[in-house]
């Protein structure tokens, strides 16, 4: 079969696929581990839904009757808008856009979605018309703006009743106690009746029954285990379930980056913090993926370096680790994508997010191989490059050297970027608030791009000339300078936090070069591009940055965080952005690009498993619609 990877494009998202490379070769205990750990993986969905709003499972359920039981004579009209809605929904696990977090508004009339409800019989509350047509009903999920109360403007499922002053009194009480537990990862913190009450998400408590499938699901893992600590690790997991218990949870992390070995292995739980304004909150997310060891071989060069990184980076070596403690790298092939990774994914995941636990006993970081291909494949044909690049030179260095420039990229950050630096003796690590995930993409970023230029990397055997690194550098200029702003709407400024580090980190490298012209600006017929001239002095900028963004987190320095991320991150240059958007509009590609999970099945004789198939043929809404089917639990 033809693979494909491009499967269709609505709005301004992408849908992709991505391959299992190598399944039909694993042993069928392997091949059971995958297919229990996904099924662990799909019953969380509804739990990330309602996590990111409280009304999101309603107006899905809603969608889909309509969808799958409206008869032909209403398809007619809006029909084409509904369903234009519908996706975007979907896509986004829920009302709000997955990147901006401004809510979707339909293009369809309020006449005509009545028309469509009626037909069939169903009723949808003053209340759920209202959040789906008025744009200032729960009009933003997570709000960062540092001069609302981000807590009780944003329209997350995170909190009820409360303001960020009673949010930040509350938990710092907690910290106060024990500042080592995640406190707030795994609960709703609800104000009733002027009393706090803390909503738990845990077996017979909050997202009870998703929880009750996952744990079957975890419990058959349990017999496929491939070493005695996996099985461990799963246990501890089960537990953490179970009782809610973070401190159980803290335990699996621990007992989980000691695992580098096992081909199979998977996240699952109540992870990133991104979705709260506040950063308490773990959205639920999972993943299962399989070692990749050739690629790996290129990881684990670097992670046995991680102390050489360490001892020559650009810091304050007061503020530099005397002992990196097991970085761990590994490159995989994802099996599985749900909840917050789902359909939108990382391309490399660095856990835990506890930092005593970075601390004490590192971290594991992985890149995801096929995610990645399926990225730069799918794009190779878009014209993209073509339209941002200057000059000839740089699209054919692009086109040599920019996939594993990219690749090299993503692992430098997560393998050694995260891991680095210290903080200062009594410097509370949730001092830069707000700022906090900006300013820590941006330090892992700026490690990437220090050390991409760097010969130990030729000495390594990692590249083979420090073209790789001159591609990186075109790539992430063009891209926090100009591409990135084909996703921001007209008019509006940068949100989200990779991308405001992003940002912030081109700007202020331009600004700083800009009297010897490290990198110029320059139109060519109407258009604005941004050239690199000086690679080293770039290389330079990008240390001087990393050193300043490192004392900033080490110190917890607040205001000076906030100014670099106000000043560089945040606003954008209007007139560029008017020449970026219709420029990009000529291309026709969609910015945001989710992807399709492949279909596993249990293949049975005389009710015995003999094998599991994987298929890639479904669509984007039979997909998303066998989901709601089978894996509905709230
Ligand atoms: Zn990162």
């Amino acid at each position: 079969m033809d693979f494909k990877y491009n499967v269709e494009q609505f709005a301004d998202l992408r849908i992709l696929r991505y391959r299992v490379p190598n399944f039909e070769l694993l042993s069928l205990r392997n091949k059971k581990m995958i297919y229990y750990l996904s099924e662990a993986a799909l019953c969380g969905r509804d739990i990330l839904w309602d996590q990111n709003n409280k009304f999101n499972l309603k107006i899905r359920n809603i969608l889909e009757k309509i969808y799958s039981t409206i008869s032909d004579d209403y398809k007619v009209g809006e029909w084409d808008d509904f369903v234009l809605y519908f996706k975007r929904i979907l896509f986004s696990n829920g009302i709000h856009h997955h990147y901006s977090m401004d809510k979707i508004i339909p293009s369809f009339s309020k006449d005509y979605f009545n028309t469509l409800i009626s037909s069939i019989d169903l009723t949808c509350s003053e209340e759920l018309m209202s959040v789906i047509f008025d744009s200032n009903k729960e009009n933003k999920r997570v709000v960062l703006d540092s001069n609302v109360d981000v807590i009780s403007s944003s329209a997350n499922n995170f909190y009820e009743g409360l303001s960020q002053q009673e949010v930040e009194e509350y938990y710092l009480a907690k910290k106060n106690k024990d500042n080592r537990i995640s406190n707030g990862l795994n609960s709703k913190l609800v104000k009733i009746n002027g009393k706090i009450e803390e909503r738990i998400w845990k077996l017979n408590g909050m997202y009870s029954s998703p929880i009750e499938k996952i744990l079957e699901n975890l419990n058959k893992a349990l017999k496929y285990t491939e070493t005695e600590q996996q099985n461990n690790i799963i246990q501890i997991l089960i537990k953490f379930y179970e009782t809610g218990d973070l401190s159980l949870f803290d335990k699996y992390s621990i007992e989980w980056i000691k695992d580098t070995t096992s081909l199979i292995d998977f996240v699952n739980g109540f992870i990133e913090v991104y979705g709260d304004s506040l950063g308490y909150k773990g959205s639920w997310e999972s993943i299962v993926n399989i070692l990749d060891k050739e690629t790996s071989k290129r990881a684990s060069l670097l992670s046995d370096n991680a102390q050489w990184f360490e001892d020559n980076s650009p810091i304050s070596s007061e503020y530099k680790k005397e002992k990196v403690v097991g970085v761990s790298a590994k490159v995989v092939n994802v099996a599985i994508l749900a909840g917050d990774c789902y359909p939108y994914t990382p391309i490399g995941i660095n856990l835990p997010n506890a930092e005593w636990i970075r601390a004490e006993y590192g971290s594991k970081s992985i890149s995801i191989e096929n995610i990645i291909q399926a990225y730069h494949y799918s794009s190779l044909e878009s014209g993209q490059l073509e339209e941002f690049a200057f000059s000839n030179e740089e699209i054919s260095r692009s086109n040599k050297y920019g996939f594993i420039g990219n690749c090299l990229h993503t692992d430098l950050h997560e393998c050694l970027g995260h891991g680095s630096g210290k903080l200062k003796e009594g410097v509370d690590q949730d001092a830069l608030k707000n700022y906090a995930s900006t300013l820590e993409e941006a330090r892992a970023d700026l490690f990437a791009l220090y050390y991409i230029m760097d010969d130990k990397l030729i000495d390594l055997g990692i590249i083979p000339n420090l073209e790789v690194g001159k591609a990186e550098y075109d790539s992430y200029i063009r891209n926090g300078l100009i591409v990135q702003l084909t996703r921001i709407e007209s008019g509006k400024n940068i949100e989200e936090s990779h991308m405001r580090n992003r940002q912030l980190i081109a700007k202020w490298v331009y600004e700083k070069g800009e009297n010897e012209e490290i990198i110029s600006k320059k139109i060519k017929n109407n258009k604005t591009y941004y050239v690199v001239n000086d690679y080293c002095k770039l290389r330079s900028l990008f240390a001087d940055l990393l050193k300043e963004i490192q004392r900033i987190k080490s110190e917890g320095d607040f205001e000076a965080g906030k100014a670099l991320v106000e000043n560089y991150g945040v606003i954008v240059d209007k007139d560029i952005h008017i020449e970026v958007l219709e420029r990009y509009q000529k291309l026709n590609i969609a910015p945001y690009a989710g992807f399709l999970n492949p279909k596993y099945e249990l293949v049975k004789e005389n009710n015995e498993i003999v094998d599991v198939s994987l298929s890639y043929g479904e669509s984007f809404i039979d997909q998303m619609m066998r989901y709601s089917k089978d894996y509905s639990f709230l």
